[in-house]
């Protein structure tokens, strides 16, 4: 079958009144962004509550679909065939062959679905489903009507052109990215904060990333790994600016300076101020991580509060409440998992503790961190100050 164009579908919510326009704007370049390496030259035009995608050459429906399903805020895709307003004979013609390419076993039940947008048509919706109906019935005796639940719903949408649609293929649901705020994901090399910020962005979140590398201690391939994750998650949350701090200076003079089964903890917190530091200069409004609750030492409750404690923004922890298999289960059908298991160490498992606190005393870290009091602000601000920043697409 050769479409020559998509019809885009979005939910509603969200976008009602003055809203309405700023989300389908941000839809619309979504779109188009998703689409531009596809081959088929498509134009992307919104057109009284629908969006469209008409191709000026021919293009491979997978490809596209693929792309598409890929951008928030769309609920389902439509593949269209365009025909010339030649006639209700004509038009009848064209369904049935549109009808025999699409369906090549003539089994199914349907409805025809016919909306006029030009009212100049000489014949109104009623008439048109009727017609069909009769004119498909004749053609394929196997075929029945179903008006409650038709297997075939066939839309026909009589404008200047007429377009003919009975798919919808579902989107993957969400918001368009850019209409909800802009967050900054603590992104690591491992399975979870990819999956994290996927699930932000996924609400409309612009998402900005920064990591933590301690080099030596950490290889150039951890980091490296990590800006291809953030090229992964940019593939659904769009041009993904990443930020990469050296943490090696900080790391060193906790270790010195602290008990070692307080280090995850103190380092974690060093972590969400200086996240949170970058984030506020970006003109971030919130944090995101990957922790789920349980998952490791620092990530028990009174961790996460202990964490959670140098931080004034909120913290989106969207995978908290989720078991390790269900993580894996959405990294695997985002594309992150394969990379996320590449095994090359995370600046925090160099400097774990054989045994780490799981029940921090926040008393105690708090006197144990006043024993950084010299160096550690200089350090801090040297940290955020010489951070290499990329555009990660
Ligand atoms: P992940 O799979 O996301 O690496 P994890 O199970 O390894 O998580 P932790 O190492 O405790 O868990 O990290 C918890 C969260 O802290 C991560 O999900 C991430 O958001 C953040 N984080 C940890 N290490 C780093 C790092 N080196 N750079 C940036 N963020 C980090
Ligand atoms: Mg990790």
């Amino acid at each position: 079958m050769n479409y020559q164009s998509l019809l885009i579908k979005y939910a509603e919510i969200g976008c009602k009144g003055k809203n309405r326009y700023l989300f389908e704007d941000a839809l619309v370049k979504q779109i188009r962004f998703a689409l531009k390496p596809i081959e088929g030259s498509f134009l992307v035009t919104k057109e009284s509550g629908r969006i469209y995608a008409n191709a000026e050459k021919d293009f491979d429906l997978d490809d596209a679909v693929e792309a598409l399903q890929r951008v928030f805020g769309i609920s389902g895709i439509c593949p269209m065939v365009q025909v010339e307003d030649r006639g209700f004979e004509d038009l009848k013609k064209q369904v049935l062959l549109y009808l025999d390419q699409v369906y090549p076993k003539k089994d199914f039940t349907f409805k025809v679905n016919a909306r006029r947008a030009n009212k100049q048509y000489p014949m109104n919706s009623e008439e048109i489903n009727r017609e069909l109906g009769a004119a498909i019935l004749e053609a394929y005796p196997h075929t029945s009507v179903d008006v409650h639940h038709p297997e075939v719903m066939l839309h026909v949408e009589i404008r200047s052109r007429i377009n003919l649609y009975s798919q919808v293929i579902p989107g993957p649901g969400g918001m368009p990215v850019g209409t909800n705020g802009r967050a900054m994901l603590l992104l690591s090399g491992g399975i979870d904060s990819p999956v994290a910020g996927y699930m932000i962005a996924k609400r409309g979140v612009v998402v900005e990333a920064v990591y933590f590398h301690a080099p030596p201690y950490t290889s150039d391939r951890a980091k490296e790994k990590v800006v291809d994750l953030a090229r992964l998650v940019s593939r659904y949350a769009g041009p993904l600016k990443l930020h990469i701090v050296n943490f090696t200076d900080i790391q060193l003079y906790i270790y010195d300076q602290c008990p070692h089964e307080e280090l995850t903890i103190i380092m974690r917190r060093y972590m969400m101020r200086i996240a949170q530091a970058i984030a506020e200069k970006e003109k971030c409004q919130a944090l995101i991580t990957g922790e789920s609750i349980g998952q490791v030492a620092s990530q028990t409750v009174q961790s996460l509060a202990a964490t959670n404690e140098v931080c004034t923004m909120p913290v989106f922890r969207p995978v908290i409440g989720f078991d390790k298999q269900e993580i894996v289960d959405i990294s695997e059908k985002i594309g992150t998992f394969e990379t996320s298991i590449q095994p090359f160490e995370d600046c925090c498992t160099i400097f774990v503790a054989k045994h780490p606190v799981t029940k921090p005393n926040i008393n105690m870290i708090h006197h144990s961190e006043e024993k950084l009091a010299e160096k550690i602000d200089e350090m801090v601000k040297t940290a955020i100050e010489s951070a290499e920043v990329m555009v990660c697409q």
